[in-house]
């Protein structure tokens, strides 16, 4: 197993999401639905130039599922996957918004609607998560790779056994401080809201899975 640290940058970034500066917490599914939609995308993508490749739609879909006893969300998805490089180099990168137009704004607008804004991404999940667990096999890839974050003091990264391309992303919610409360990511109800609610325009079927108590 290997421990690697996060850059300076993305570190800043991950303590303003642990510490949720951000109010509007439920938009990390949002985020974390739409890269499973990209990587679903990417193979698609694939397939229209790989004469060895076809897509079966019915193959193609993301999966929510929760384990209520266990504390766990997890997002699944038949995506194009990551390699041990891409999940090293992708994740926990401030992506596309740039330091500087960050940094600017935040001190303009006081944290308001940054996500929103910026895409901040895959590191919303830790406005609601507090260990990370990232199972990823890549197209062409014969070996699958576990990557984890418990936040700040970096991530782990070993190889790990999955069977089919994509990748499986699961949460371990937080616990209920006397402020606030995370139950409501473990509810099928709430899931199904907040699916509906920033999700619908989704091109591949969302499945849910929930295991109660
Ligand atoms: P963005 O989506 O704007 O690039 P994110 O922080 O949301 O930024 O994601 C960073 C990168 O991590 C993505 O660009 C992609 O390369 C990779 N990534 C994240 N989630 C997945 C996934 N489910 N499958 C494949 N790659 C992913
Ligand atoms: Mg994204």
């Amino acid at each position: 197993m290997e421990k690697k640290q996060f850059q300076a940058e993305s570190k800043r970034l991950l303590e303003m999401m642990i510490n949720s500066i951000y109010s509007n917490k439920e938009v990390f599914l949002r985020e974390l639905i739409s890269n499973s939609s990209d990587a679903i995308d990417k193979i698609y993508y694939k397939t229209l130039t790989d004469d060895n490749l076809t897509f079966d739609q019915d193959n193609y879909y993301i999966k929510v599922g929760a384990d209520k006893e266990n504390r766990t969300l997890t997002i699944k998805d038949t995506g194009i996957g990551m390699t041990k490089e891409e999940l090293e180099n992708n994740l926990g990168i401030i992506a596309k918004s740039g330091t500087l137009a960050f940094k600017k704004e935040t001190e303009i607008k006081d944290g308001h609607d940054i996500i929103g804004q910026f895409g901040v991404g895959f590191y919303a999940a830790f406005m609601v998560a507090d260990v990370v667990t990232v199972i990823s096999k890549a197209l062409d890839s014969d070996q699958a790779f576990k990557w984890q974050s418990e936040g700040t003091e970096g991530y782990t990264i070993e190889p790990h056994e999955k069977a089919d391309v994509g990748t499986e992303i699961t949460l371990k919610i937080k616990e209920n401080t006397e402020d606030e409360s995370y139950d409501e990511f473990l509810e099928e109800y709430r899931l199904k809201e907040i699916i509906k609610k920033y999700s619908d325009f989704i091109r591949y079927p969302i499945k849910m899975d929930i295991t109660e108590k």
